[in-house]
């Protein structure tokens, strides 16, 4: 023999229901001896609970509700039986529905709703639904009969939740059972006390009724069926890419659920465990797929653990005083007196000062948690040896859950490397005895992102995911994504890197979403954006989408967005930028973002400041973290003056190469940016502050370009006018120095703490003799590098290097993931 149990979700409409009938008439074929258990109809029990609420407030709305209810209940009727067979049924459906009104009427006068009415009222959902399919199974010609178990399931009078007498109620259904061999279409949820009161055995609490019949019957399997493949390694509505567990054992399956998973009701686990019977978990949607099967087997799988649940509304009550150390029997002491009052305790943690006992409950327990425990604790209060009793909320619990991890080292190093890197924090952990589960508290905001991230961790540890933030798709900023568009599959298929752009930022407009921007059409869609560019709203949706690995990548070149960075910082999400403001600000900010982002987990990156996607200062980094002392660093280090003084050379006037540069796009709008050393002088100072120097941007003695006259003139036009009044001069020097075969180079130069930044000229022993188009070239000398220096030279400019630069760092962070 066999159970079914059908969930809510399979039975939410007629055409659902319909589709129950025929998997019933399948496996009637193949097993004859089945008993089938319903759910009320989706949603109908919390509308239940809705509407005698409204009715005990003495809110009439609740005859809304009411004829919701009814109408959901007759029309399901009507559908799923002919014409010829309905009159009789639909009578019998209305009698009940007119005693619900009858006594929702008696609830709405005297206001009030004790949890026995409420379980009798609950109880006409899972009547309603079973008896109407099971006349719905008679009418397609399969003899069947409808069973309202609350005359076979015995409870206490614990309304709401109450407890089973199994002795007598597993008589009742073996003698129901030997009685009756017709189909049984059985009510799941309901039962009764030795008085004939209804009872309900608490939410989502058919699963228990199909594992108490087939427990009973000692049938084969029980089958629950529901609108998931089987317990899957998350909560599916959590985590997009939770998949199918295969094999669970009952304690795996009790874990997963007693933590959260909602596809199993925890207490079913017990009756099936007992007898060994499995119990196997199916998708009415998907009836061919395998599902997942609980029982006594340990099937170990490929991975570490089996799942990750959890419960998204936790409160902490923290119990501490001096007085608790090396007092025996205090935890025991706060477990009954929690148990007096029926509270859930979910978790509880003691550290080991034994200072402190920290327990996690359902939030509406609050208040009498603490009461209670202050009752059973008065004496200890009064003497201070307990100082208090703390109500925390906004919590959620993580648990990690499988046999595997018996006696697997490392499994809590990974839960704090995952949740670590993602900046959360965690108030609370604790390890089942069994060793079968660990369980986390965090911060409610973090619940997602942390099973995320967890996920990833333990099911993919191939698969990183990384969601960016793009402020300024200007020319590298729109490079990159060209760039990332053109890598995304391939990094998803061969690296198992997802990158995700949730958000993009211009001057004008913005988008931002939590699943992802296409790429393909990113730039039309962000111009007909209904949202108007706004930097502080774009950074506040970025911090609440709260995912896992954010990235936020500055691509202006402006001082405004800099100001977000330590609030983005400490809000765990990285920062990847080329703009070198944030870097040249003052010292003490440069070392507060450093400080915030070690603080946070998080990583600041900028390779692209200096040299675009040029290795400089990765490797100055290296070198210093190995110790070897950096002693001189000489460079070239503008792109567009490295072209303008490569292209110097004889018959060339040197305004028409600075218009030539300007036309190529090298310059800057304004070539006097370039020739005014300054931006050089930036990244000089980015260099030398790697380099371990404490130096200001005024540190540095700058040499500037532009002869005077030509500082003041107002247009780019005019400036091109009074640079030929220059030529000249120009033209004198190159000449002189070409004479001793020199060539001229604005070059940058850190030396025994001194930094310059000058036009120099050098002989063709100099590395930066040879240099062509407009390359960078960074000499570093070293203790180590003594006889030639470590030379770096390569293109340092334009958006196709430098976006390669910026997309070589968000990697980076994914690499720093695994
Ligand atoms: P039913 O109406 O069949 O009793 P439930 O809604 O009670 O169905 O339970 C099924 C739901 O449980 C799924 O739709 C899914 O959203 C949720 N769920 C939560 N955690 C898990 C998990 N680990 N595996 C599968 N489903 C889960
Ligand atoms: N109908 C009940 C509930 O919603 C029982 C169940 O669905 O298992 O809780
Ligand atoms: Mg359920």
């Amino acid at each position: 023999m066999k159970i079914l149990k059908f969930g809510g979700s399979s039975v939410a409409s007629a055409e659902r229901i319909k589709n129950v009938i025929e998997i019933v008439k399948t496996s009637l074929k193949k097993e004859k001896n089945i008993a089938v258990v319903f759910s009320a109809y989706q949603t109908v029990t919390d509308k239940l609970i809705a509407t005698s609420h409204l009715a005990a407030k003495g809110n009439p709305i609740y005859l809304e509700n009411l004829k919701e209810l009814e109408n959901k209940h007759l029309s399901i009727a009507k559908e799923l039986i002919s014409v010829s067979k309905q009159s009789s049924v639909i009578a019998n459906i209305k009698f009940q529905l007119n005693e619900l009104d009858d006594i929702l009427h008696g609830v709405f006068l005297i206001k009030e709703l004790s949890l026995k009415t409420l379980d009798y009222i609950l109880s006409f959902g899972e009547r309603l639904s079973a008896y109407t399919i099971s006349e719905a199974l008679i009418d397609t010609k399969i003899p069947a009969n409808f069973l309202d178990t609350r005359q076979l399931i015995k409870t206490d009078a614990q309304f709401g939740n109450a407890r089973v007498n199994f002795e007598l109620t597993n008589k009742n259904i073996q003698k129901y059972f030997a009685a009756n061999k017709k189909l049984q279409i059985a009510t799941g949820f309901i039962a009764s006390t030795l008085e004939n009161e209804t009872t309900t055995l608490g939410r989502g609490g058919s699963d228990f009724t199909a594992s108490i019949l087939g427990a009973a019957l000692n049938v084969k399997e029980i089958e629950i069926w529901t609108d998931v493949d089987g317990v899957l390694t998350a909560d599916p509505r959590k985590v997009g890419n939770a998949f199918t567990v295969k094999h669970l054992t009952f304690d795996e399956a009790m874990e997963l659920s007693h933590f959260g998973a909602k596809v199993i009701y925890p207490p079913t686990m017990q009756p099936a465990h007992a007898k060994g019977i499995p119990l196997r978990i199916k998708n009415t949607f998907n009836p061919t797929a395998e599902g997942t099967l609980i029982s006594k087997k340990k099937i170990v799988n490929d991975f570490l653990i089996k799942g990750i649940s959890s419960i998204d509304a936790i409160s902490l009550v923290l119990v501490e005083g001096s007085g608790m150390v090396g007092v025996a029997g205090i935890a025991e002491r706060i477990f009954s007196a929690l148990a007096t009052h029926h509270i859930n305790v979910v978790l509880i943690t003691q550290a080991s000062s034994e200072h402190s006992i920290c327990l996690a409950i359902p939030p509406r327990d609050e208040k009498k948690a603490k009461d209670a425990i202050e009752k059973e604790f008065k004496l200890e209060l009064l003497e201070k040896q307990i100082s208090e009793v703390k109500v925390e909320n906004n919590f959620a619990i993580i648990a990690i859950v499988g046999e595997n991890m018996q006696k697997t080292p490392g499994i809590a190093g990974r839960v704090f490397q995952a949740l670590g890197k993602n900046g959360i924090n965690i108030a609370a952990i604790a390890q089942g005895s069994s060793e079968l589960n660990i369980s986390v508290v965090i911060s409610k905001k973090d619940e997602a992102k942390a099973l995320n991230a967890l996920h990833e961790s333990f099911f993919l540890s191939k698969t990183k995911s990384l969601h960016l933030f793009l402020v300024g798709p200007g020319l590298i900023g729109k490079t990159f994504l060209t760039q990332l568009k053109n890598h995304q599959k391939k990094l998803a298929n061969e690296f198992f890197t997802s990158v995700r752009v949730c958000g993009i930022i211009n001057t004008k407009k913005m988008l931002v979403s939590n699943k992802g921007i296409p790429l393909d059409k990113w730039d039309s869609a962000l111009a007909s954006s209904s949202e108007e560019s706004d930097l502080p709203a774009f950074v506040k949706s970025m911090k609440e989408f709260n995912l896992p690995n954010s990235i936020f990548i500055d691509c202006t070149a402006s001082e405004d967005v800099v100001q977000y960075y330590l609030d983005v910082l400490s809000s765990n999400i990285s920062v990847v930028t080329p703009n070198k403001r944030a870097n040249t600000k003052s010292f003490l900010f440069y070392n507060k973002l450093r400080d915030t982002a070690a603080k946070h987990n998080v990583k600041f990156l900028y390779e692209t400041n200096v040299g675009a996607s040029l290795p400089i200062i990765g490797t100055i980094q290296d070198l210093v973290s190995t110790g070897d002392p950096i002693t001189k660093i000489e460079g070239i280090l503008s792109g567009t003056l490295s072209y303008i003084f490569n292209s110097f050379k004889s018959g060339r006037k040197f305004s028409s190469v600075v218009q030539e540069a300007r036309e190529k796009g090298y310059t800057e709008p304004d070539p006097r940016e370039d020739l005014n050393g300054k931006d050089v002088a930036r990244k000089l100072l980015i260099l030398a502050r790697e380099c371990g120097y404490q130096m200001e941007l005024s540190d540095i003695k700058v040499e500037n370009l532009i002869f005077p006259k030509a500082r003041k003139v107002k247009t780019v036009k005019e400036f091109f006018g009074v640079l030929q009044e220059n030529d000249d001069e120009f033209e004198k020097l190159r000449m002189k120095e070409e004479k001793d075969g020199r060539v001229l180079r604005y070059i940058a130069k850190l030396e025994k703490g001194k930094a310059e930044v000058s036009l120099q000229a050098i002989d063709r022993n100099h590395p930066f003799y040879f240099m062509s188009g407009s390359d960078n070239i960074l000499a570093v000398h070293t203790l180590n590098y003594i006889s030639s220096p470590l030379v770096i030279k390569g293109p340092g400019a334009g958006a196709d290097v430098t976006a390669a630069g910026v997309f070589a760092d968000v990697l980076r962070i994914s690499n720093y993931l695994s």
